[in-house]
């Protein structure tokens, strides 16, 4: 974002990836491969925590927060539903709105 020349001093650090779409698609932990610091062939977990670097300056980071939460609610949302449509004893396999009668 320096492109702006609106940074802020401090840099803070922030997440590869969003942390919250990260933790809503695989938990705590994710399994990496063919990242820089591992050999080719290795695959590493690493704590999503963990997964930070300095990035974007503390003004920016502020700033996107909130796109990062709302990212974290729709992939929430999406997942919500991909559990939904796939098990089978749930509202949505039943026969919706069965209190509605057509008018004879
Ligand atoms: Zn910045």
């Amino acid at each position: 974002m320096g492109w702006s020349q609106d940074c802020d001093q401090k840099v803070s650090r922030e997440h590869f990836l969003s942390a919250s779409v990260l933790s809503q698609l695989y938990g705590n932990e994710v399994m990496l491969q063919g990242v820089p610091w591992l050999a080719s062939d290795e695959k590493k977990a690493f704590a999503i925590n963990s997964l930070t670097a300095n990035i974007l300056c503390r003004r920016h980071n502020e700033a996107l927060a909130p796109l990062d939460a709302m990212a974290g609610r729709f992939f929430s949302a999406v997942k919500w539903m991909h559990d939904d449509i796939f098990d089978k004893k749930t509202l949505s396999k039943r026969r919706r709105c069965s209190y509605l009668v057509e008018k004879n």
